[in-house]
């Protein structure tokens, strides 16, 4: 493989477990699958049998997992206190499509627990049920036979008898447990480095290195997560994930490119801080926190957002219809803020005016209208901000391949010169793509049973677009193609491009068009919460470190700083147990989780009870 070279900065996230152990697995062992399915598998010390309840673990697992209790004793300090022991199943890696690394831990996994990792125990979950009906029905084919053949006195058929009760065989062959391979979802890939270099330098090589020999090819954001653990052998191993390049192009390669190559492009210096489009929307005195964006399946029930929502006003109303979906949220271009201040900022306080004032237009026809109103009304803000971003991008792109900025002219000539006029083309095409947001996912929606009245919730929202100010108010402008050409005419020339057709509009439309330009995802662009609400803080995948640092010492938790270096803390409550925080803000909602899993909480009882007690 050739030497993979990205614009974007290479960022090790390390973390230390101490608490686990790592081994390497063919990916064709079926055990692994009744592993996944369970979650545990359970090891009788000092010799290694393994329960008959949990997953059992084939020959040359076994092996690996006895030399990891083995090793586990010594680091440990002493024998177990049970007879049997149970371990966590926390990571299972796929190193090559012939090999697995499989990484048990002491206590409930304290690694982020991805969407894609949860699927991936439900698909197990759900063969080994399959598997074992399988098992169950021959098992009672065989049990019919037998008692038909109890019934004859036949002498052949006694023979028969005899050779069934001999081999046990029914008709059809035995049903074969399932492998890894069989399941839709793959384990998350990854690499591994078997011997870790002291020097920072060297590490960063050894991890690029690492990659580059992998079959999966490299990050697609620059993010790599080193995790360090013991290995059955008593080395020290360091396995690494990361989301994988696609065939387009990430769109953060243009960031990184344009920082490093064509700095005349960005303002200088670049802004930091939170700045709204209009300042008076802020007081100034209110939060900032960077947050992650959480699965919009976890919107609380309509009980909870009643108590909590505040009653409508009509307010939400009058800032959209003063200021579109910017008195909500708004974009800071990276084009003119740093590091830290670049990306989509969410108005708390007025999200929730917004959305408890959609919700009183849905009241007639959706039982559940608090919940609809938070679920649609954030991805509508979000899609619509998000389409921001994508000008910003396609802009940098233009701007590489030209080497020459565009951006800030087309933002100061062309952008802020139209605003609130019916040309104003890219709140238009914003607003047309939160309700083209809309359109893709109104079935689904019906489907899953969240929706009872799509058409109804299509013309409500319709009316929210239609009173909003001029320009956004255009929104239905996005289903002519000419709309986008004037856009990305106005980002290639830096000004108006008016409502001449000839000479004025480049057929460049296609530039604008994210699925066939550059791979933006909505995880690319830091998310920022300013101020405090409710449906915020549904939407608030995780908590800053510090609050978790609060929780855990309400609860008897302390800091063991001997086991705490560098990158992560470890903490130790009461019952012996322990959890590690990572050093970075925010959190990541893996670690979110896991802390959920440890305490056996569910997110809302966090946000309503564990909150209130710190
Ligand atoms: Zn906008």
């Amino acid at each position: 493989m050739t030497e993979y070279r990205s614009w974007i900065p290479t960022q090790l996230e390390w973390t230390v477990s101490p608490a686990r152990f790592g081994f390497r697995i063919p990916a064709g062992s079926e055990d692994l699958v009744a592993t996944l399915a369970s979650g545990t598998i359970s090891v009788r010390a000092p010799t290694i049998e393994v329960a008959q309840s949990t997953a059992r673990l084939n020959e040359s697992c076994m092996r690996f997992v006895g030399a990891a209790c083995c090793r586990w004793l010594v680091l440990c300090g002493g024998p177990w206190d049970d007879a049997v022991k149970k371990f966590y199943l926390h990571d299972v890696i796929q190193l090559s499509p012939a090999e697995l690394f499989v990484v048990i831990g002491e206590s409930a996994a304290e690694v982020p627990v991805s969407p894609k990792r949860t699927q991936l125990k439900q698909e197990a979950v759900d063969r080994i049920a399959r598997f074992e009906q399988e098992m169950e029905d021959q098992r009672k084919i065989l049990e019919e036979k037998q008692a038909g053949f109890e019934h004859d006195t036949d002498e052949v058929r006694r023979i028969g008898n005899a050779m069934l009760d001999s081999f046990g065989s029914p008709d059809a062959p035995p049903p074969i447990p399932p492998v890894v391979s069989d399941l839709s979802l793959q384990p998350e890939r990854g690499s591994l480095i078997t011997r870790v270099p002291v020097r920072k330098r060297d590490r960063i090589a050894a991890v690029l290195k690492s990659v580059s020999d992998s079959v999966w090819g490299p990050s697609r954001d620059g993010k790599y997560r080193c995790a360090i653990v013991p290995m059955v052998d008593g080395s020290k191993a360091v396995y690494l994930q990361w989301t994988r390049r696609e065939v387009m192009t990430p769109a953060l390669e243009f960031k990184s490119a344009l920082e490093r190559k064509l700095k005349s492009a960005l303002s200088k210096p670049r802004r930091r801080g939170c700045a709204p489009p209009r300042p008076e929307q802020i007081s100034g005195n209110e939060d900032v926190v960077r947050g992650v964006l959480a699965n919009a399946d976890e919107i609380p029930g309509q009980n909870e957002l009643s108590d909590f929502l505040p009653r409508p006003t009509g307010e939400g109303r009058e800032a959209i219809k003063k200021n579109g979906f910017e008195a909500i949220a708004w974009y800071q271009q990276f084009h003119c803020y740093d590091e830290g201040s670049w990306g989509i900022h969410l108005h708390s306080p007025k999200l929730d005016e917004f959305v408890a004032d959609l919700a009183s237009d849905l009241r007639r026809t959706e039982a559940r209208s608090r919940q609809v109103a938070a679920l649609v009304g954030v991805q509508l803000v979000v899609a619509h901000e998000l389409f921001h971003a994508q000008v910003e991008f396609a802009a940098a792109w233009h701007e590489l391949s030209g080497r020459r900025r565009r951006y800030l002219r087309y933002f100061d000539h062309a952008y802020t010169r139209s605003r609130f006029t019916p040309d104003w083309l890219e709140e238009a095409l914003a607003n047309w793509s939160a309700h083209e947001w809309l359109l893709e996912n109104l079935d689904r929606l019906h489907r899953d049973g969240i929706v009872q009245d799509p058409i109804r919730l299509r013309s409500v929202v319709e009316d929210w677009l239609d009173f909003s100010p001029a320009g956004y108010r255009e929104w239905r402008a996005g289903d002519d193609h000419v709309t986008w050409d004037r856009l990305a005419s106005e980002i290639a020339k830096g000004d108006p491009s008016g409502h001449g057709f000839n000479g004025n509009v480049l057929p460049l439309g296609g530039l604008l068009r994210r699925d066939t330009l550059f791979d933006l995802r909505l995880d690319d662009i830091p998310v920022y919460f300013v101020g405090q609400g409710v449906v915020a803080s549904i939407y608030f995948g995780s908590p800053s470190r510090r609050e978790v640092a609060q929780v855990l010492r309400h609860f008897g938790y302390g800091v063991l700083s001997a086991r705490g270096k560098g990158s992560h803390e470890v903490w130790k409550g009461g019952d012996g147990r322990t959890f590690t925080v990572p050093l970075r803000d925010p959190l990541s909602i893996g670690v979110f989780h896991s802390l959920l899993e440890h305490f056996g909480w569910s997110k809302q009882q966090y946000m309503q009870e564990i909150r209130a007690k710190i």
